[in-house]
C-alpha cells in the first residue's frame, strides 16, 4: 500500500471539511432538540376519587397531569398548564388500570361445536384466524378496564407475539401483553397426540414446543425468546415425565439471560414440590396446591395464579364440590399470605358476554373465598404489575409512569363489582373509553407509527 503524504495544505482542508460536518451535526442535533421540546399534548385529570390500592385507600379532589404516554404530576394542588385538555371524573373513582395475569387471547372455545373440547379449536382455527379474535379480544379487555393482560400459550403459531407488536407498533389499541410465545412442555404438552400426529408434529403442534433433555430446554427456551415471548411457561406437570427441580433451575437460568421469568403450569402436589423447589416466578392453577405447598410459597414469594373459575358462567359447568376446592384453596392461600393475583384462564365464549365481562364474572370466587375487597383490589392492580414484572414502568398512579388508567362508579372498596361498569379508560395516555362508551379511534393507524423495530 502506497504511504499517504499529508501537506499542510490537506491537513488544514481535513480540519476544515470535520468543522463543517461538526456543525452540520451540531444543528441537526439542535432541529432535534427544538423538535423534541416542542409541547407534548397535556391532559389534565379532574379525579373526585383517586384509588391508592396499596394503601387501600382514596385520596379526593385530585389532579392527574399527562403529558405524551406518562403520568407527570398528581395531586390535590397541581397547577393545570394553559391549553391543558381538562377530563373531569369528579363524579367517578379513578384507579390504576385491571390485570389478568392469566388468559389466552388468541384461544376461544366453545359450546358449540366442539363442546368446550379446546382440543378440537387447535384443529379448526387457522393461527391468522385465532390472531383476529386475540386483537377482538384485547380490545374487550380493554373496554373492560384491562391494562395489563399475562397471555400464556395457547396461541397457536405465536398469535400472542404478533398482537403485542402490532398493539405496540401502535396499529390498534389493546392491554399491555406479556405474552409467553408457545407452552414448553414434555413430550406431548397438556394433550395426548397419536402417535401419527406427534410424528408429524402438525396437528396438535404449534400448541406446545417438546423439550425432554437439557438440550431441548435451552433451545425451547430461546426459540421462544426470538419469536417474541416476554416471560417463559413450561408445562410443569402434565405427563408423569414432568420437570425435575433441576430441569426447571434450567428454564430459570435461561430464561433470565433475557431478563425473563418462568411460569409454570401445575396440576399435582409433586410438581408444585419441584416448582417451589427450583425457586418458580409463578405457579399457575390452584388445584394442586394444600396448606403445606402454600407455606413453602409464602416463605419464597412465589407468586399464586390460582385461575379460580366461578360456577356461574353459562355452557360452562362447574361442580359444587370444585367449586368449594377452589374457594378453599384460595383462603387458605390467602390466610398463609401466599402472593396472590387476580387470574382467569377465561378463554371461551359465554354466550352474550365479551371477554372482558366473562374474567369480571372471576371476581366471584374472590368474593365467595370472603378475601377483602382492598386485597382484591390489590390482586387485580399492584400485584398484577409485579407477577408481569412491569411494576417499576407501569401500574401505579405516579409520576414517571406510563399513563393507564380507569375510572369506575361508586366505591370498589365497598363494593366490588362496581369493577363491572368501568366508564373511563385511558392506555398510554391515550383516552380508549369514555362515558362508558369506547372512543378507540386515536388508536388506530395505517402504519407502525412507533416503530417497526419494536419486536
Ligand atoms: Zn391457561
Amino acid at each position: 500500500m502506497d504511504a499517504i503524504r499529508w501537506t499542510r495544505h490537506d491537513h488544514d482542508h481535513i480540519a476544515a471539511v470535520t468543522r463543517l460536518v461538526m456543525v452540520s451535526a451540531m444543528l441537526a442535533a439542535a432541529g432535534l432538540a427544538l423538535r423534541a421540546q416542542a409541547p407534548a399534548p397535556v391532559t389534565a385529570i379532574r379525579a373526585g376519587r383517586l384509588l391508592d390500592p396499596e394503601a387501600g385507600r382514596f385520596l379526593t379532589n385530585q389532579i392527574i397531569l399527562v403529558e405524551a404516554n406518562r403520568i407527570t404530576a398528581v395531586g390535590p394542588a397541581v397547577a393545570v398548564p394553559a391549553g391543558a385538555q381538562v377530563i373531569d371524573l369528579t363524579n367517578l373513582t379513578v384507579m390504576p388500570g385491571l390485570v389478568d395475569s392469566h388468559n389466552h387471547l388468541a384461544l376461544t372455545y366453545k359450546p358449540e361445536p366442539e363442546n368446550n373440547f379446546y382440543y378440537y379449536t387447535y384443529v379448526q382455527e387457522s393461527t391468522a384466524l385465532r390472531a383476529i379474535e386475540a386483537a377482538s379480544n384485547g380490545i374487550q379487555m380493554l373496554a373492560a378496564g384491562f391494562t395489563v393482560v399475562r397471555d400464556l400459550g395457547n396461541n397457536g403459531n405465536y398469535a400472542d407475539s404478533a398482537l403485542r407488536q402490532a398493539i405496540e407498533q401502535g396499529w390498534l389499541p389493546g392491554p399491555t401483553l406479556i405474552n409467553s410465545g408457545i407452552i414448553i412442555g414434555g413430550m406431548g404438552g397438556q394433550f395426548f397426540p397419536t402417535p401419527e400426529m406427534a410424528k408429524e408434529h402438525s396437528i396438535v403442534y404449534p400448541e406446545y414446543l417438546d423439550a425432554d433433555t437439557p438440550d431441548e430446554i435451552t433451545k425451547a427456551v430461546r426459540q421462544n425468546i426470538l419469536f417474541g415471548a416476554k416471560v417463559i411457561k413450561i408445562c410443569v406437570d402434565c405427563k408423569p415425565y414432568g420437570y425435575t427441580a433441576d430441569e426447571i433451575r434450567l428454564f430459570i437460568r435461561e430464561a433470565a439471560k433475557a431478563g425473563m421469568k418462568v411460569a409454570g403450569h401445575v396440576q399435582t402436589p409433586a410438581g408444585a414440590r419441584n416448582a417451589i423447589d427450583a425457586g418458580i416466578w409463578s405457579i399457575e392453577h390452584g388445584t394442586a396446591l394444600n396448606d403445606e405447598l402454600h407455606k413453602q410459597m409464602a416463605a419464597k414469594g412465589i407468586w399464586r395464579a390460582g385461575t379460580e373459575t366461578p360456577p356461574t358462567l353459562a355452557g360452562h359447568p362447574v361442580s359444587a364440590q370444585a367449586y368449594e376446592r377452589t374457594i378453599a384453596g384460595l383462603r387458605n392461600a390467602y390466610d398463609n399470605k401466599v402472593p396472590i393475583v387476580f387470574s382467569t384462564d377465561a378463554d371461551y365464549f359465554v354466550a352474550g358476554k365479551t371477554r372482558g365481562e366473562v374474567v369480571l364474572e372471576f371476581l366471584k370466587p374472590w368474593k365467595d373465598a370472603g378475601i377483602p375487597n382492598a386485597d382484591i383490589l390489590r390482586a387485580m392492580t399492584i400485584s398484577g404489575y409485579k407477577v408481569a414484572d412491569i411494576d417499576k414502568v407501569r401500574g401505579p398512579i405516579k409520576p414517571g409512569m406510563f399513563a393507564d388508567l380507569i375510572a369506575v362508579p361508586g366505591d370498589p372498596l365497598a363494593d366490588i363489582d362496581v369493577l363491572k361498569r368501568v366508564q373511563f379508560v385511558m392506555k398510554d395516555g391515550v383516552v380508549f373509553k369514555q362515558g362508558g362508551v369506547m372512543t378507540p379511534e386515536k388508536f388506530f393507524h395505517g402504519g407502525p407509527v412507533n416503530g417497526w423495530r419494536i419486536r
